[in-house]
C-alpha cells in the first residue's frame, strides 16, 4: 500500500486555476498527485475525455511528480488498484459538503482502508468551478485569470467550433 499517493479524481471538464490549486498543495504532503479523469463523466461535458487528458498532461509535463490518467467505474477499486489509500478533494462552499460527505462515506464503506482528504479552497479560488468558467466562456466573457492559458484558448476554439 503507498502510502505518498493522493489520487485527485474529478471531472476536469475543463482543468482551472482551482485545481491547480489543490495540485500544487497536495504536492506539498504527497510525493505523487494523480490527477483520476472520470470516464463516466464525459456525459454532459464540453470537453471528450481525451482532450481533458491532452490539455491536463501538457499543463502539468514540467512536473514529474503529477500524473494525469482517467478511470471508469467505481473510484475505490480504481484507487485500490493504483495500491493508494487517499482520495484528495477540494472543498469550496458549504454547498459542496453534503455531496463530498456523501461521497467519502459511502468510499470508505465500500473500502475501509481508502480515506478521503480535503483540502480548502484558496480564498482566490473560492467561487471558481469549471463549470463557471464554461459559462463565462460560452458568453465570450474574460476567463483568463480563472484557467491556464492553454485552457482558455482550447475553451474559445471550442465555443468556435460548436458556435
Ligand atoms: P467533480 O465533478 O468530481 O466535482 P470537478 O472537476 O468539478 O469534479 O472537481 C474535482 C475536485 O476539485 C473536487 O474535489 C472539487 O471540489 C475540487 N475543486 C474544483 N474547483 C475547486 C476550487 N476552485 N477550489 C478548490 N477545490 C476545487
Amino acid at each position: 500500500m503507498n502510502r505518498h499517493i493522493a489520487i485527485y479524481p474529478g471531472s476536469f471538464d475543463p482543468f482551472t486555476n482551482g485545481h491547480m490549486d489543490i495540485v500544487q498543495r497536495g504536492l506539498e504532503i504527497f510525493d505523487t498527485v494523480v490527477v483520476a479523469i472520470a470516464q463516466n463523466s464525459e456525459k454532459n461535458s464540453l470537453f471528450s475525455v481525451a482532450e481533458r487528458v491532452d490539455m491536463t498532461t501538457e499543463l502539468v509535463k514540467d512536473n514529474p511528480r503529477v500524473k494525469v490518467e482517467t478511470f471508469d467505474g467505481l473510484l475505490v477499486d480504481y484507487v485500490v488498484a493504483k495500491e493508494a489509500r487517499v482520495i484528495l478533494r477540494g472543498l469550496r462552499a458549504v454547498t459542496d459538503f453534503e455531496f463530498e460527505f456523501q461521497l467519502a462515506q459511502m468510499n470508505h464503506t465500500v473500502c475501509e482502508q481508502v480515506e478521503t482528504l480535503f483540502m480548502m479552497t484558496s480564498p482566490s479560488c473560492a467561487y471558481l468551478s469549471s463549470s463557471i468558467v464554461k459559462e463565462v466562456g460560452k458568453l465570450n466573457g474574460d476567463i483568463r485569470s480563472f484557467v491556464p492559458q492553454l485552457v482558455a484558448d482550447r475553451l474559445y476554439e471550442k465555443f468556435r467550433q460548436i458556435g
